[in-house]
């Protein structure tokens, strides 16, 4: 694993990071799982920007990001992204997980974030396989983090004890290749 990347386990809207990604949907009016608790925890602000984004640009759609303030949170921005539903796994998920981690570390980038946090996108109401969507999360964010100096540190952010678990696992089988 990237030297770059963190796995830790708790809660995302306690992260004192320079960027927090929601895991939202298209909408970005908001929603259950991560989203809900992002808002809750951030107040009215953020769902103001976001509903002035959603009416300027019409929403986020799956793959893409956007970035806001953060309202009442320790974080400063919130990148917003969009992963894939679940559909079986023949409808270009994999991809459009990868291009959810992709362009919400290159908004990171592009403001010269030191630290970003994610959930694992995907993998609550949206339904993606956890194991799966934990490899994928590890060798795109470990392949930006070889290309790029900003983001400085990553954090992978589990909620749930099988996540870190699956996070920890994956990390070390890439280890071991290499
Ligand atoms: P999606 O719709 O993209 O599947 P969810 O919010 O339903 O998004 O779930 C994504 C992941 O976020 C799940 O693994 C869930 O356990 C996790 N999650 C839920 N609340 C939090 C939180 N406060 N901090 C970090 N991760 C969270």
């Amino acid at each position: 694993m990237h030297s770059r990347l963190r796995i830790i386990q708790g809660d995302i809207t306690r992260q004192q990071a320079d960027a927090i990604v929601n895991a939202a949907n298209s909408s970005l009016l908001g929603g259950g799982g991560v989203d809900g608790a992002i808002h809750r925890a951030a107040g009215p602000a953020l769902l103001a920007e976001c509903r002035q984004l959603a009416a300027s640009r019409g929403g986020c759609p799956t793959g893409e990001a956007v970035l806001t303030g953060a309202g009442n949170l320790p974080a400063r921005a919130v990148i917003h992204t969009v992963g894939p539903v679940w559909r079986g796994g023949g409808q270009g998920e994999a991809e459009l997980l990868a291009s959810a981690y992709n362009n919400s570390l290159r908004l990171a980038a592009e403001h010269r974030f030191a630290t970003i946090a994610f959930p694992a996108i995907s993998t609550g109401i949206y339904g993606y396989p956890k194991a799966a969507a934990a490899a994928i999360a590890l060798r795109t964010i470990s392949q930006f983090l070889q290309q790029h100096d900003y983001p400085q540190q990553v954090w992978l952010v589990c909620f749930d004890e099988e996540s870190y678990r699956l996070y920890r696992q994956h990390s070390e089988q890439s280890d071991d290749v290499g």
